[in-house]
C-alpha cells in the first residue's frame, strides 16, 4: 500500500477510532442503565470493531457495509458517519459517499439537522460526481427544509451560472443576500446583462432595457451593460441615446472607457459629428484615471487625419502619465522620427527603459525565490545568510 494511501486511510480509520471512544465513553454510562441499553451499545460496537478493521484492509465497501448497521440502531453516530462520507468524496470515491449520504437520509426518525446536514453532503457528492440534476435537485430539498442555507444557496447560485441559466442565478443570489450579509453587485450586474441579451434574442427589447438598466443601477462601472444597452439603441436608431449610454462610462469607470471608443465613434459617425467626438475625447483624456490604451486611442485618432502636432502632444502627456508604457513610448518615438525629432525620440525610449531597469530586480534569493534590487546578506524572507544570487 502507497504511502499517500495509508494517510488517507488512517484519517478514516481516526474519524472511526473517535466513534469507538465517544461509544465506549457512553457504554460506561450506558453500564448504570438498562441493561438492554448496555447490550445495544454492545452490539454496536462489533459494526465498528469489524468497520473499522475492514477500513484499515482496505476493504471500503466491507467497511461501509458493517458502519451502515450501526447508524440503523444509533442516531447519535450520524454526524461521524456523515464525516466518513465526505472523507471519501475528499479522497474522490464519489460513490462510496453517495451510497452512505443516502443511508443516512433513508432512516427513520432521523432528526432535522442531520437531514439538512445529510442532503447537502450527498448534493455535494452528486455535484463532484457530474451529476448536476441531482445535485441541483439535493440543494433544494436542504433549502425546503432550511430556507436560508447560504451553503446551498451558493452552491445553487454557482450551478445555474455554470449551465447559463442565468434568472435562476439571480433568484438563488438575491435569496443569498438575504440570507447573509454576502454582497456582490458585480455578478449580480453580470447576470442581469446576460438576461438582458436573452431578452434581446427574444425580441423583447423593453425586457432587455430594463435589464442593462437594472445592471448599471447595482453596478454603475458593468462596461458591458452599457455596451450592450448602447449598441442596441444604435441598432434602433436612438443615435444620440447611445451616445449618452457609451459616454457615462467615462465617468463611472474611466479606467474601461477606451473598450467603448471604437462603439462611441461609430455612433458619432452616424451623426458625422467629429466635434462632439473630439470633445468627448479630450474630456476623457483629461481625467485623471485615464488609461494608456486610450490616450493611445486619441493619438491614433488624431494620426489618422493626419494631425502629427496634435498626436504627439497627447502622446507626450501619456507618457508623462504612464511612463512604464512601452505602447506609449514606442507610438510616440516612431511618430517624433517621423517629424526628424530623433533626438526626442531616442529621449523618449530611453526614459521608458530607465523606467523599467529601476523597477527590475537584480537579485533572487536561491532558497525562497525572494526577489529584490539590491543584494542583502541575509535574506529578509527566509532568513538564510548569502543565499541571493544575480538575475
Ligand atoms: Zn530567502
Amino acid at each position: 500500500m502507497e504511502l499517500s494511501h495509508l494517510t488517507g486511510w488512517l484519517a478514516l480509520a481516526i474519524v472511526v477510532g473517535g466513534a469507538l471512544f465517544g461509544l465506549g465513553h457512553q457504554m460506561g454510562r450506558a453500564l448504570e442503565r438498562e441493561r438492554s441499553e448496555e447490550e445495544q451499545r454492545r452490539h454496536e460496537s462489533g459494526f465498528y470493531l469489524r468497520g473499522l478493521n475492514f477500513l484499515i484492509s482496505d476493504e471500503p465497501d466491507r467497511a461501509i457495509e458493517e458502519f451502515i448497521q450501526v447508524v440503523r440502531l444509533n442516531s447519535e453516530t450520524v454526524e461521524i458517519y456523515l464525516s466518513l462520507g465526505n472523507l471519501f468524496r475528499a479522497r474522490g470515491e464519489v460513490g462510496r459517499a453517495i451510497r452512505i449520504h443516502e443511508n443516512i437520509i433513508a432512516r427513520p426518525n432521523l432528526p432535522e439537522s442531520f437531514r439538512v446536514g445529510a442532503l447537502f453532503s450527498l448534493a455535494e457528492d452528486y455535484r463532484q460526481g457530474g451529476f448536476l440534476d441531482r445535485a441541483v435537485e439535493a440543494y433544494r430539498k436542504v433549502l425546503e427544509v432550511d430556507p436560508h442555507h447560504s451553503k446551498s444557496l451558493s452552491a445553487l447560485q454557482s450551478l445555474h451560472e455554470d449551465e447559463g441559466r442565468w434568472d435562476r442565478a439571480l433568484r438563488a443570489l438575491k435569496r443569498l443576500e438575504k440570507a447573509s450579509s454576502f454582497r456582490d453587485p458585480r455578478r449580480e450586474a453580470h447576470l442581469r446583462v446576460n438576461m438582458g441579451q436573452e431578452a434581446l434574442e427574444s425580441v423583447d427589447s423593453d425586457g432587455a432595457v430594463d435589464h442593462y438598466r437594472a445592471a448599471i443601477k447595482v453596478y454603475p462601472g458593468c462596461l458591458e451593460a452599457y455596451r450592450q444597452l448602447g449598441e442596441m439603441q444604435l441598432a434602433e436608431g436612438k443615435v444620440k441615446k447611445a451616445i449618452k449610454t457609451f459616454a457615462t462610462l467615462k465617468k463611472t469607470r474611466p479606467s474601461h472607457f477606451f473598450l467603448l471608443v471604437d462603439a462611441l465613434r461609430e455612433a458619432y459617425d452616424r451623426l458625422e459629428d467629429d466635434v462632439g467626438f473630439e470633445k468627448c475625447m479630450r474630456k476623457a483624456c483629461r481625467t485623471p484615471s485615464a488609461s494608456s490604451r486610450l490616450l493611445l486611442r486619441w493619438a491614433q485618432y488624431l494620426e489618422q487625419r493626419g494631425r502629427l502636432d496634435e498626436a504627439v502632444d497627447a502622446l507626450r502627456q501619456g507618457a508623462d502619465k504612464h511612463p512604464g508604457s512601452a505602447e506609449i513610448a514606442r507610438t510616440l518615438s516612431g511618430l517624433l522620427s517621423r517629424q526628424d525629432n530623433r533626438e526626442e525620440a531616442v529621449d523618449v525610449m530611453t526614459h521608458c527603459l530607465d523606467h523599467w531597469t529601476a523597477r527590475q530586480h537584480n537579485f533572487q534569493c536561491s532558497r525562497c525565490g525572494f526577489k529584490s534590487h539590491d543584494i542583502y546578506w541575509k535574506c529578509p524572507q527566509c532568513h538564510r545568510w548569502d543565499t541571493m544570487e544575480p538575475l
